[in-house]
Formats: C-alpha cells, structure tokens, sequence
C-alpha cells in the first residue's frame, strides 16, 4: 500500500514509517497539518495514518476538510486523547479508525488491514458503468445522476449484466443465473424484461447499453 503518515513527534513518525515499511508499504510523511492536509488531497493514496495534536492544527479538521475535498482515504487516526468524545468526533467527520497511544505496532497493523478489508468490500457494493450506477446496498440504481425505479427482477438483470459486462449473454444463461429457472423457448418473458429494462435507462440518457445480438442472446456494453 501507499501509506501517509501525518505525524509531528519524531519519534512516533519514524516508529511507524519503519512499521509499515517493514511490512511491504511505500510510506510518505509529513510532520504539520497544512502540508498533510494538501499532500492528502494532491496525491494518490491507500491509506492515512493521522495524528490529532499537530503544531499547526488539529487532525480532527485535516480529516473533515479531505472529506470536504471528496477524498474517500481510508483514514485512521492516532492519539494520546482516550476521552470517547474526541474518538466519536473523528468517526463522524469521516475517520475509519482510532488507535490510542501508545499503541502496540501489531495492533496498528491489525487494524489497518482491518481498514483494508472494509473498503474492499464496500467497493464491492457499487457497481458502476458509464452513466449507469447502482448501490447494491441500498439497491438503488442512477442513471446520469438521476434515480430509477427498478423492479426486483429488473434489477436483478441489470446486476447480472453489469458483472458480465462486455459479453454475448444468451436468454438461456438470464433465465438460469437471473430468475433460477429453465429457459423455456415458449416464452417471450426476457425480452419483455430487457425493453423495460432498456426504457427506463433510456429515460435518462441516449446511450444504449443493452444490444441485442440476433439468435445469440444480449450484450451490455460497457468501456
Ligand atoms: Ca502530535
């Protein structure tokens, strides 16, 4: 991982810079809160390691104002403060973690991997193309920003042809990986799916994402 550390105690900055430079990461330093704060948002990292007391500011708000700035980061803070309001008031300006000091370096490392598998996984929950976003979570779906009322079987056709994005679907595979059932040629009920399915996208945008492949079935296009 690329790691910055925003730290003004030498002696904790150079603890953790070999920490994590032991266990394989690129670690980047910056020892006050202005340089942190635009270091954060200019450059490109994996994770933050964030002190609170720097001598020129208040990592509480280096946190808030790279939220602000739309910088998504894992965040994870360290500090002497113990007090649960300060902890609270971290995790809800946007911080993923805090670790008291002073702190065990396994217990650093656990919890950044723990950091790690959490925004993994959350990225997992939205899949986007295009114009076309949905939130598997909150089984919302936007098209070009706007929300769309999907039905469950709408949507779930739409999940399905996101994933496999790029490839020549047949009805056959919808009917079994989307509605669990046997493709049975008598019935006309995929295609009626995909036009609704393919209107409601269309309300929002000109682009067709749903093309259909003469006697092979549909591709969604997505670059
Ligand atoms: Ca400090």
């Amino acid at each position: 991982m690329n790691i910055l550390v925003i730290e003004d105690d030498p002696s904790v900055r150079t603890l953790v810079k070999a920490v994590l430079e032991h266990n394989g990461n690129d670690v980047s330093t910056a020892d006050n809160a202005t340089d942190g704060e635009s270091t954060a948002i200019n450059d490109d990292y994996d994770m933050i390691i964030l002190d609170l007391g720097l001598p020129d500011g208040d990592g509480y708000e280096v946190c808030k104002n790279i939220r602000g700035k739309n910088v998504t980061t894992p965040v994870l803070i360290l500090s002497g403060e113990q007090e649960t309001d300060v902890k609270v008031k971290c995790l809800k300006v946007g911080a993923d973690d805090y670790l008291t000091k002073p702190f065990n370096t396994e217990e650093l490392i656990a919890r950044m991997d723990a950091i790690k598998r959490r925004s993994e996984a959350s990225g997992d929950q939205q899949l986007v193309c295009g114009e076309l976003k949905v939130d598997m979570l909150k089984r919302e779906v936007t098209v070009n920003g706007e929300k769309t009322q999907l039905t469950n079987n709408e949507f779930n056709l739409l999940v399905y042809f996101m994933k496999n994005r790029n490839r020549v679907i047949s009805q056959e595979e919808l009917a079994e990986k989307v509605w669990d059932i046997h493709f049975d040629t008598q019935t006309n009920y995929i295609n009626v799916y995909i036009s609704y399915l393919r209107k409601k996208i269309r309300e929002h945008t000109d682009v067709d994402y749903v093309e259909t492949i003469r006697k092979k079935g549909f591709l969604f296009r997505c670059d």
